[in-house]
């Protein structure tokens, strides 16, 4: 095999989800939601597969034009800027091909690539692929209280210190997944002006970028100045519109930056699926035109899941679980250490532990989640041994609990 995918066998959704259906257990570890997609955007999907041959058909390679269109009206209309949708966005298979283009395009060999700990697990490998070297900093729980994601904080010293002259970009996640936090205003400010002192690019991956709770504000980094020039920022419609099976997402960004990453996209994939990106911009011209009103559903899937939140958050507890209330997305983190306590020791021991109590979770409590430290990289992961993943984004979560 090529030297370049060396060590990153091992995928833990591979893992984890395959353990799942084998025990045939409730799934609340990989994130998808359990309830269908919006009727308008199902609506257009059907249309677009049952007309005429067009939709069945190769459009064009960067993005769908009317995709292409509404993304540049929509996303212009937030970040206060003109965004040309040929030149500066690229439609991509899923937020995942938007990362690896992004990477590939972008990242050099002997590269440094700053990514914040707890993070979505295909960043390292991805970079990794890429020739670049990955440099970890860690978001830590205050000392004296840990009860929502606002609690896990960067230290602005240590993350300066991570920035030399061989930084090329560093990733954000906002809100985070696992741990559900919505970087503040102050926060993007800190990081914005390293890259900045440092000429150094940000990709930001806000897939979640509609699921915010109490009020916490989505801010997209691209929109602090000085940072259009240099931001990629990655969205996904599965996330957008509870379709994660379409794989439809993107990067929007300048052209300077943009055009590399068609490169490989040309070089690649090149076609993504017509009818899905065609029932996508349905999807966004109808949210344009109902943005901010009740009936959005940008206002309503949040509105839905923040109920959902907070039953988990209950149920959690119930059992003796200590959950980590996000302010985004739709993951919650709990602390399982006071059930471990309990605990027979688990068989395992040359696996983090968390990775042992998921899998006994699985198999005695029929209950799928994702371990934690999956999240980390491995210099870090043995000091976060003690939480678990649980994603709330399912209808049938009170059905699961009254049988436990
Ligand atoms: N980034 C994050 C943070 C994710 O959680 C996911 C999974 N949805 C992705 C990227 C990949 O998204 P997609 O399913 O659109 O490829
Ligand atoms: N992004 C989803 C999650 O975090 C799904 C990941 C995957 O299936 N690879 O659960």
């Amino acid at each position: 095999h090529a030297r370049r995918i060396e060590g990153i066998d091992k995928n833990v959704w591979v893992e984890f989800t395959q353990l799942a259906a084998e025990y045939k257990a409730v799934n609340l570890g990989q994130g998808f939601p359990d309830f269908p997609p919006p009727s308008f955007v199902q609506e257009a999907f059907c249309k677009a597969v049952s007309g005429g041959f067009a939709l069945h058909q190769y459009t064009r390679a960067f993005g769908h034009p009317p995709l292409v269109k509404i993304l540049a009206k929509f996303f212009g209309r937030i970040v206060g800027r003109d965004i040309d949708p040929l030149d500066d966005i690229l439609v991509t298979v899923g937020a995942y091909q938007a990362l690896f283009c992004t990477f590939q395009a972008l990242i050099d060999d002997g590269d440094e690539v700053i990514i914040i700990e707890p993070f979505f697990d295909c960043y390292q490998p991805m970079v990794k692929m890429a020739g670049g070297k990955c440099v970890y900093v860690p978001l830590r729980p205050k000392k004296d209280k840990c009860e929502t994601s606002a609690d896990w904080v960067l230290s602005p010293g240590e993350l300066a210190s991570k920035f030399t002259s061989h930084t090329k970009a560093i990733i954000l996640n906002t809100p985070n997944n696992p741990l559900g936090k919505v970087f503040n205003r102050e926060e993007l400010q800190v990081i914005s002006d390293l890259c900045i002192k440092h000429d150094v690019l940000c990709i930001s991956d806000e897939v979640y970028e509609w699921l915010t709770y109490n009020g916490a504000k989505h801010i997209k980094i691209a929109s602090l100045p000085g940072m259009w020039e240099r931001t990629i920022t990655i969205g996904s419609a599965g996330k957008t519109f509870s379709a994660t099976g379409w794989k439809v997402g993107w990067a929007i960004g300048s052209t300077h930056i943009l055009k590399h990453l068609r490169t490989v996209h040309q070089n690649s994939v090149y076609h993504c699926p017509t009818a899905a990106q065609e029932a996508v911009a349905h999807g966004f011209q109808r949210e344009f035109e109902q943005f901010g009103k009740p009936e959005s559903y940008f206002i309503q899937l949040p509105a839905n899941l923040q109920v959902k939140r907070q039953k988990l958050a209950q149920c959690l507890k119930s059992v003796g679980l200590q959950p980590i209330i996000p302010e985004g997305g739709y993951f919650m983190m709990a602390d399982i250490s006071a059930i471990k306590a309990n605990l027979p020791d688990l068989p395992g021991q040359d696996e983090p532990y968390d990775h042992r109590f998921v899998k006994w979770l699985i198999k005695n409590k029929r209950l799928a989640t994702i371990p934690v430290s999956a999240f980390y990289s491995h210099e870090h992961c043995k000091d976060f041994p003690n939480y678990i993943r649980f994603c709330f984004a399912k209808v049938n979560l009170s059905g699961y609990w009254s049988q436990v």
